[in-house]
């Protein structure tokens, strides 16, 4: 019987056990939880990691996106432009700070969203552009940094799924004017609940972010600024501090497992493989995604084998309900809608083996044979 997981976070966590449990142990020796010397330690070294500046720790990554968009000064009446294609929570986040996601679609090869299209949407209302470096694909950040300076527009990189991917040899994550991350765990760089952080270059706006996530106070019961409650805790910036250490490491082997499904999944049916990358676009692969028009028939081919796939994501933001006030309906984004239609994820973590890999792309491949079709 075949047994693999969509996802497990085992072999990384085997790997560190002794060094998580010592941190454990030390936080609590010291009896300091929130905002003490691990959360400002783990800024440094994620700052220095992703050569971007100021970092500012907080408790998820919607929240760093919504801190990012206010500290620049998003708001009521603006609009920004989003990709079509992305997790909810980037459009989400657009619209709690008060501001209308404007979409444009995403290049098919790269998940991204193409510099041409967002000139095409830049109206006098546009107040900034959120650059999402979905499945680990860096979005063309010196383009988009460039049509930003032309029309006077702020950018924002949502690296919650690029952590440690390059764009022409500087990272994502140290492009945009201010940038958000999540450390969700399943993310490739994760703590072990809840976690996020805003990067940037702009040491005021480092400093509003700073406060903002601390009801407004930078010092002790000075509260300066509106904000709201949302820390990285102690215990997971210890635990983020360890992980990040091994960041590169767990990314190489993401990598081997993409360079393996792409060889062996080569033709195979009518099977879209996603970008490998190049010179330019060094991915991190947060996931793999192959699209094909049998899509759930193959999940559940899969499935029945005990092979684990996830959909990213199954109904594109347009549709979500939660997104009705902004009228966009059906036929609108047809690169979004299809693309909900035909992309699968396939299991990519640190850890799994390259014999499992061959035996998901062997089970493809009998699908693809198969009476299935
Ligand atoms: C995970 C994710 C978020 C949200 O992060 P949370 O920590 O879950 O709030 C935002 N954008 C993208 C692209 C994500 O993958």
């Amino acid at each position: 019987m075949i047994d693999i997981p969509f996802l497990s976070l085992d072999y990384q966590h085997w790997q560190i056990k002794a060094e998580l449990n010592a941190a454990f142990a030390d936080v609590v020796g010291r009896g300091s939880f929130i905002l003490g010397e691990e959360v400002s330690t783990f800024e440094k070294e994620f700052a220095t990691y992703l050569g971007a500046g100021y970092c500012v720790a907080v408790g998820n990554g919607f929240d760093a996106l919504y801190i990012a968009l206010k500290v620049v000064g998003v708001g009521s009446g603006d609009e920004v432009i989003v990709p079509s294609h992305t997790c909810f929570a980037t459009w989400q986040a657009v619209m709690h700070a008060g501001a209308r996601p404007v979409p444009v679609e995403v290049d098919t090869n790269t998940f991204t969203l193409t510099p041409s299209s967002i000139e095409a949407v830049i109206t006098p209302r546009t107040k900034a552009i959120v650059a999402v470096h979905l499945y680990g694909y860096p979005c063309a950040m010196d383009a988009i940094m460039a049509i930003a300076r032309s029309k006077n527009l702020l950018v924002i990189e949502d690296n919650a799924q690029g952590h440690g991917a390059r764009w022409k040899g500087k990272t994502t994550g140290s492009w945009g004017h201010i940038n958000a991350t999540s450390f969700y765990p399943t993310k490739n760089l994760g703590a072990m609940g809840d976690g996020g952080a805003i990067t940037t270059q702009n040491a005021d706006w480092a400093n509003k972010a700073r406060a903002c996530r601390n009801y407004g106070a930078l010092e002790k019961e000075k509260y300066d600024d509106e904000g709201i409650n949302s820390r990285l805790d102690e215990l997971q910036a210890s635990f983020l501090r360890i992980k990040l250490k091994h960041l590169d490491e767990w990314n190489g082997l993401r990598k081997s497992t993409a360079k393996r499904y792409a060889y062996m999944l080569a033709g195979v049916g009518d099977v879209v493989l996603p970008f490998l990358g190049n010179n330019e676009s060094e991915p991190v692969f947060h996931q793999f995604v192959i699209q094909t028009a049998y899509r759930d028939r193959l999940l559940k081919y899969l499935r029945d084998k005990g092979i684990g796939t996830a959909i990213h994501y199954p109904t594109p933001c347009h549709l979500q309900k939660a997104c009705g006030k902004l009228e966009i309906v059906k036929g609108e984004l047809p690169v979004a809608e299809k693309l909900s239609e035909t992309i699968l994820s396939l299991p990519i973590w640190p850890g799994l083996s390259a014999a499992d890999v061959e035996i998901v792309a062997r089970e493809i491949k009998s699908f693809f044979s198969s009476s299935y079709l």
